[in-house]
């Protein structure tokens, strides 16, 4: 199940409406491939969706620039068979730098990202509701 929430700055006016965890789509690799964007790793899917003992993870999480501190929330995808692994990437939409392999899912309910925008406050997280 996932959760929605909102990040918000006391400081200046970043906002940002964010989602964590799994949904129902993200239980198989062929549900997956239904909504998943990526070309890179729309091929890498079907590759293994034939291959012996594959196993995958895949959840929205929150991706936090390391130079910047932009936060991406954006859908984690690593998948490995008995002899290959895939985990998808991404680059930073405002500076460019590869973002960090994990999302930070664990910070959901600390207060512990910094605003990414004035960088002065770190974020405040309300929770909503499940979305789905
Ligand atoms: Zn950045
Ligand atoms: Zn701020």
């Amino acid at each position: 199940m996932g959760v929605a929430g909102k990040l918000s700055c006391k400081q200046c006016s970043y906002s940002q409406n964010v989602f964590f965890g799994i949904g129902f789509k993200y239980i198989d690799l062929n549900r997956i491939l239904e909504w998943y964007e990526q070309e890179e790793g729309r091929q890498q899917i079907k590759e293994f969706i034939n291959k012996e003992n594959t196993e995958f993870e895949c959840y929205d999480g929150l991706y936090v620039c390391e130079q910047c501190k932009y936060i991406l929330n954006s859908v984690f995808l690593h998948i490995n068979s008995k002899d290959s692994s895939y985990t998808n990437s991404y680059d930073c939409p405002r500076c460019n730098m590869a973002m960090p392999k994990k999302p930070v899912l664990d910070d959901v309910n600390s207060g512990l990202l910094d605003c990414p925008d004035c960088k002065e406050e770190k974020l405040e997280m309300h929770l909503n509701m499940d979305w789905d």
